[in-house]
């Protein structure tokens, strides 16, 4: 009889989990709450660094799992876990031999920032926002008008005790010198500013990135972070900020304020983590057994972890980890 594993979560990590066991002889079974595959990168357009469209390697990965015949449930909202058994929201309980928790992550709601006016404001927006603009090929301002100067803001509900959330979110300084290089691209002649507290690059072509931004598109880079925002009386953003670099403080008006939100931990761990007695570490992302022998391994035996359920983490980092997890599940559940 083949072994049968319940991986909770179908983005990138929960459909790179399945077809890493489908591979080894397992079966894999998925089980997702939304009506589809495919996590946030549903959301996204292209992907740094190599801006490949993310539809691109949606499909791929939707189509090998496809192809491989792995069952998935749509629609399936996991409430409750145990090493053997997963329990769903309609009340149906699935069994298996271990189980793979790759439920990601959550966006940090940027309205919780009141001195930004994101939800308030016409022309404030976050990356995701973005990220949909960039979608529905329609970026614009609210009149429908081209932006002729963007401001992005980093570590919005990152590195930011006032929200209680002290982690940085790791992947958002590339992604904002990446929205600021497409916005460059759809709009040549706009001033783009970049505010930052720390750039942090740190993957593979990451820092070439940021120096292109500057060299080949002249995006500035602004060391400070941006204190509030304002509407004009024309629909533009005024923004108070200082330069810390040089000290002093700093007033702009823009046609848009991009503001780049976090990955904050699932709002489903703390519920997951009570009912089967898991640890969480203070950001509220689940924690794994040891960081450096065991960062698939939950402290709960035959429960794994895949993806940015633990910590945020990019894509590729999200499908090697989902690889180990995988085998790490299936070696388990062989034992
Ligand atoms: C603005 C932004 C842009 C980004 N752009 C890039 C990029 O260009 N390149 C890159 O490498 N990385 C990028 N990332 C990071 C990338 O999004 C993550 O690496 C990736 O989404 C992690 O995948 P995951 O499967 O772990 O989590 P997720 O994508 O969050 O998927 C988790 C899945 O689990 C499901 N789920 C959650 N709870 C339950 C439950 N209780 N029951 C059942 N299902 C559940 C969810 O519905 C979801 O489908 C970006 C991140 C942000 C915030
Ligand atoms: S990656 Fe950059 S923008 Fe994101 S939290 Fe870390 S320092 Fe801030």
């Amino acid at each position: 009889m083949k072994k049968r594993i319940i991986v909770i979560g179908g983005g990138v990590a929960g459909m790179q989990t399945a077809l890493r066991l489908a591979e080894q002889g397992v079966e894999p079974v998925i089980v997702e709450k939304e009506p589809e595959l495919g996590g946030k990168l549903r959301g996204w357009h292209v992907l740094f660094p190599s801006f490949t469209p993310a539809e691109e390697v949606l499909t791929a990965l939707r189509r090998r799992v496809n192809e491989s015949g792995i069952e998935v449930l749509t629609s399936a909202e996991v409430v409750g876990l145990e090493p053997r058994s997963v329990r769903l929201a309609d009340g149906r309980e699935l069994h298996g031999d271990s189980v793979v928790v790759a439920t990601g992550f959550t966006l940090f709601d940027a309205s919780i920032k009141e001195e930004y006016g994101y939800g308030i404001y016409d022309n404030v927006l976050t990356s995701a926002d973005l990220e949909r603009m960039f979608n529905e090929g329609r970026v614009a301002r609210a009149d429908g008008t081209a932006p002729r100067r963007i401001a992005f803001l980093h570590c919005v509900g990152s590195r930011d005790e006032k929200v209680c959330q002290q982690h940085c979110s790791k992947v958002c300084c590339i992604t904002g010198v990446k929205q600021a290089m497409e916005m460059k691209k759809l709009f040549p002649e706009a001033d783009v500013f970049n505010f930052y507290m720390d750039i942090r690059m740190f993957g593979p072509g990451y820092e070439e990135m940021y120096r292109e931004a500057q060299q080949k598109y002249n995006i500035h880079f602004v060391r400070g972070r941006i204190s509030e925002a304002a509407p004009t009386i024309d629909g533009r953003v005024q923004i108070k900020a200082e330069d810390t670099l040089t000290g002093r403080p700093l007033r702009m008006s823009v046609d848009m304020l991009v503001l780049l939100i976090g990955m904050r931990a699932n709002d489903d761990n703390a519920r997951l983590a009570e009912g089967a007695g898991l640890n969480r570490a203070s950001s509220g992302f689940m924690a794994p057994r040891d960081l450096f022998l065991g960062n698939v391994c939950s402290n709960v035996g035959g429960i794994f972890y895949a993806g940015a359920v633990t910590a945020p983490k990019s894509i590729g980092e999200t499908l090697n980890e989902a690889t180990a997890a995988a085998d790490a599940a299936a070696k388990y559940a062989e034992a």
